[in-house]
């Protein structure tokens, strides 16, 4: 089948890359010169396992083509992809204006009937906005051409978005047609095989299951993160906790880890997102606004940690850093819990010398040359003359590090664990003073 996907972000080059890998001739238009460019060179623009040889293979096959030829690409695909940035607006709602520019696009070119998926995670109605501004295209140019607009929401997670398209949990398909259901589900068929994964429904509930997802899976967190600063003041160790609630069927052991607050380019503007709409239909959502404070408050804790460790006598000092990305096998710093600490340290002159295995272009990117950022090749460079040693990514080359490597290079003998990678009571025995998120009874 013939797809368009608009978007060669993390969900659309995933996305058109798994598609083109069953058979499917996909095409991924974007307005981003560079990055088509890079991709025909065979350079990624994204780290995400396993992608870029599944690209590399799908390109030479010539089952996947790039393109900054929009015309072009509307005109190729039966299927047309929508998986541009809902970015929040200033008020927390997503701007929809990429989603709405990639329908302009496709009402604009379009000369034969179409299926426009959005695979965008965005509000409510927007379907209705897309299908209304193709329309208004399509009554200008005279034509009654058919489309139907469906919503397709994605739940990849960034780090594991190739298996999680290979072999999704569910397809999401929100149309109220049958014909766009069948094609959709023949489309899909490639990834359906051992059990039926389509949940079909209408589109308004389609749009609205993403952001309960993600707003489902921030509650989790800052529940936990809740749960953390409680048995700290309690002197109780939540990694106990944990387990002891995890072996609850009910509420299972995944995504209850509590930590240094969530982060990414999803939960926290699906959050704010959702409370936006909340707002905007005189419905206060007291759940998702504390969500909301609770990780915005949780990103700080490491900064207070190491503030009241130096009776807030920290100018000058020099932090070692570990893990810059909003969660490990990612390159993307995006709202990441690394960067509220690494600015809170800056403003109180402290220096950072900072590693992570794949997002040290991406922080050069976003902060550029400083002399108070260092960023260097190793972790165990990032120890050399510095006073402590804090942990913000649980990447895992840093779960079993060499302690005795740690304490010598410290200037200060100190560890603020925003992961909860470590054991307290190890901690205590190699010499070395740890400071971790809600483990009041080991601290
Ligand atoms: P991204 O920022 O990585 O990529 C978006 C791409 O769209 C960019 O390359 C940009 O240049 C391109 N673009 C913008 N306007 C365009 C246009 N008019 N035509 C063609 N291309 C255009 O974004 P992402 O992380 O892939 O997310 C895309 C959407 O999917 C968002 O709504 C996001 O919330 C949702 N989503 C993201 C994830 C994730 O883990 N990243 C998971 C599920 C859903």
């Amino acid at each position: 089948m013939k797809v368009t996907v608009f978007g060669t972000g993390y969900v659309g080059l995933v996305q058109g890359t798994i598609l083109a890998s069953v058979g499917h001739e996909v095409i991924c238009a974007d307005i981003d010169e560079k990055k088509i460019a890079d991709l025909k060179n065979g350079s990624i623009p994204i780290y995400e396992p396993g992608l870029e040889p599944l690209v590399k293979e799908n390109f030479e096959s010539g089952r996947l083509k790039f393109t900054t030829d929009l015309k072009l690409a509307v005109e190729h695909g039966e299927f047309q992809f929508i998986a541009v940035g809902t970015p929040p607006d200033e008020d927390g709602s997503a701007d929809l204006k990429y989603v709405l520019s990639v329908a302009e696009t496709i009402a604009v070119n379009m000369q034969t009937p179409k299926i426009i998926v959005n695979k965008s995670t965005v509000p409510v109605g927007t379907a209705d906005k897309v299908a209304a501004s193709v329309q208004k295209k399509l009554t200008e140019r005279n034509t009654n051409l058919l489309f139907h607009v469906v919503s397709n929401p994605e739940f990849l997670k960034e780090g594991a978005a190739v298996n999680d398209c290979l072999r999704p949990d569910r397809i999401i398909i929100g149309t109220n047609n049958s014909d766009v259901e069948e094609k959709m589900r023949e489309l899909y068929a490639p990834f359906n095989r051992n059990h039926d994964k389509v949940i079909v429904m209408d589109i308004r509930s389609a749009e609205l299951t993403k952001y309960a997802a993600n707003c489902m899976l921030a509650t989790k967190i800052s529940f936990m993160n809740e749960m953390a600063n409680l048995a700290e003041k309690l002197g109780a160790d939540i990694e106990a906790v944990r387990h002891g609630i995890g072996s609850d069927p009910r509420i299972g052991y995944q995504f209850i880890y509590p930590g240094c607050g969530y982060g990414g380019s999803c939960f926290p503007k699906d959050v704010k997102a959702l409370i936006k709409t909340a707002n905007d239909l005189d419905y206060k959502p007291e759940l998702l606004e504390a969500v909301e404070l609770v990780n915005e408050y949780q990103k700080t804790k490491l900064f207070e940690y190491f503030n009241a460790h130096f009776a807030g006598n920290i100018t000058g000092k020099t932090v070692a850093l570990w893990g810059l990305s909003f969660k490990p096998n990612t390159d993307d710093m995006r709202e990441a819990s690394s960067r509220v600490l690494i600015e809170a340290l800056w403003e109180h002159g402290v220096k950072v010398q900072a590693y992570d295995p794949e997002s040290m272009n991406e922080c050069q990117r976003i902060y550029g040359q400083r002399e108070d950022l260092a960023l260097v090749g190793t972790k165990e460079s990032a120890l050399k003359n510095a006073d402590v040693l804090m942990v913000c990514t649980e990447w895992s080359q840093f779960r079993a590090p060499d302690f005795e490597l740690i304490k010598e290079s410290l200037t200060d003998k100190v560890i603020f664990d925003g992961r909860n990678m470590y054991d307290p009571k190890l901690m205590n025995k190699k010499g070395l003073k740890y400071y971790a998120i809600g483990r009041g009874a080991s601290v």
